[in-house]
This record gives C-alpha cells, structure tokens and sequence, in this order.
C-alpha cells in the first residue's frame, strides 16, 4: 500500500476525476477527507471509502471562500490529526469567446480555479510545516499551457495553478513539502459531456493515442505523486493527455 495511514484531503470529490482520486487513495491505505459544493453526491463517496474500511470525512465547502476554509482547519485539525497529501482537485468551466464573456463568467473560473487553490495551499501549507512534511498536488490542465479558444478564463486560472505549484514547491522545499501539478488532456467526466460532438471531434483529432481518457489515469499519477516513490520530485506538471502537448 502506498499511502498507508496517511490522511489525504480532496477538494471537488463529489464526482469525477476527485471521486476516482479519493477511491484509489482509500485502497492504497489513506484516510480521507472528502471536499465539495454537492454534499449529497460527498456522501456517497463516503460510503464507498467506508466500505473499503477507511475512515472518510464530508464537509461542505465553497473552496473559493478563505474564511470557510480557513475555519475548516482551525475546527477539524484536531479530529484529523494532521493532513499529509492536499489535492486540490475542484474546477469549473464557463466557456465562452472573449466578446461574449460576461464578467462573471471571468470572476467566477478565476475565483473557484485559482483563488480556491491559494485558499487550500495557504491555509494547509501553514499545517504542513509544523508537521515538517506534506504534499501538494494541483489539477491544472493542458488547456493553461497551451490556451484555447472559448477559455480565457480557464486557460488563466490553469496557467495561474502552474504558477502557484512552481513558486510554492521553491518555498516550501525546506520544509520538506512537495508541491505538483498534473495537466490532463481530455478526460471522460461531466465535465467534458458537455462540449458538442463537433468540439470533441476535434480534440480526438489533436490526441496522438487517439481517444479520450479516463479519470483513473489521472488519478494514477495523482497517486503517483503522492507517495514516495516520487520522493526527488517538486515543482514539476506531469501532463495526462495522450500525447496531445509534447
Ligand atoms: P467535475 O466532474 O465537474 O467535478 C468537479 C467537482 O468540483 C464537482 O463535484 C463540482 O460540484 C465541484 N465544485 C465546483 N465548484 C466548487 C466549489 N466552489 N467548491 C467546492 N467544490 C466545487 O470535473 P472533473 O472533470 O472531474 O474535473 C476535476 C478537475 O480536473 C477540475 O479542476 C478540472 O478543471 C480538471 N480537468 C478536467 C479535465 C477533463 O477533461 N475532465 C481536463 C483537464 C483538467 P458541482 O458539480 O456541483 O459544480
């Protein structure tokens, strides 16, 4: 087992490739706290990971608000004991051509993306250093190393996560806490359910290993990195995309 008795915490849980982080997680031995706007959907994850005889605990949390964040830990750290592995895993899409983008559809991407992770870095880090050990793993995307039509928005925030996981890996070194980001391509989730046929003709048409990919990929080098066997590696985005961005 590769995280035995280890106490991971993972934002956007619910469903998708969080759910998929959160069930591997539990069967490599970790413990687990469950993040999401969607208590009801948290709960059922819940009792997956109970099934498989792991203890699990569901909050639920807009990550883009520090307070509730910030008072999540200062309440429960105590019940956890300590958090070794923080995925921040919860995104959102507000796709639209820079003309037609309204403000919200910005603010929004930009707060629950990119604000949502400072909060959890912020708050956690603060945590992980008086265990002297952590690791951070952040779900970026292709789409902020490469941009995309449609998604100003979400190509910042995402280039932004690669920014916070760089820069916070050089200040937190010392303190032997690894930070990371994973760049996935085009995922089998909800998420992606809504492009149209033609949008995900395309996107095949641009993926050398020809099909889309599934969340347990993603959830693999997720795991990956969260355990020991990527002990010499900080700073650095692992890209999950078939071949799409070399
Ligand atoms: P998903 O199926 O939509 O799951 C995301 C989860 O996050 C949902 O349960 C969502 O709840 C929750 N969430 C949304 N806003 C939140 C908030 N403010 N606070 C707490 N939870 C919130 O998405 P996914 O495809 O698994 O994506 C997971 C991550 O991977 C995202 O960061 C996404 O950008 C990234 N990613 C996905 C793909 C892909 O192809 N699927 C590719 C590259 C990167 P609601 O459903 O109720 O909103």
């Amino acid at each position: 087992m590769r995280l035995k008795d280890k106490i991971s915490l993972i934002t956007g849980a619910a469903q998708g490739i969080g759910k998929t982080i959160a069930l591997k997680f539990a069967d490599e031995g970790s413990d687990i706290i469950l993040l999401d706007i969607n208590e009801e959907k948290c709960e059922e994850v819940a009792n997956e990971i109970k099934r498989k005889n792991r203890k699990t605990w569901t909050y639920k949390i807009d990550v883009s608000d520090y307070k509730q964040v910030e008072e999540l830990f200062n309440n429960e750290m105590a019940t956890w004991g300590r958090v070794d592995v923080l995925v921040n895993n919860a995104g959102i899409t507000r796709d639209n051509l820079i003309v037609r983008m309204k403000e919200a559809e910005w603010d929004d991407v930009i707060r629950i993306n990119l604000k949502g992770v400072f909060n959890f870095c912020k708050v956690a880090s603060r945590f992980m250093m008086k265990q002297r050990s952590g690791v951070i793993i952040n779900i970026s995307s292709i789409i902020g190393l490469v941009g995309n039509i449609g998604q100003v928005n979400y190509s910042a925030s995402k280039a932004g996560i690669l920014g916070i996981t760089k820069s916070l890996a050089k200040e937190l070194a010392s303190r032997n806490i690894r930070v990371n980001a994973v760049a996935p391509g085009f995922i089998q989730t909800s998420m992606t359910e809504e492009l149209n046929e033609e949008r995900k003709k395309l996107m095949l048409n641009a993926i050398p290993l020809n099909r889309i990919g599934t969340p347990e990929e993603v959830a693999d080098a997720v795991l990956f990195l969260a355990s020991g066997e990527s002990s010499y590696i900080t700073g650095q985005v692992i890209n999950i995309d078939g071949g799409m961005v070399m």
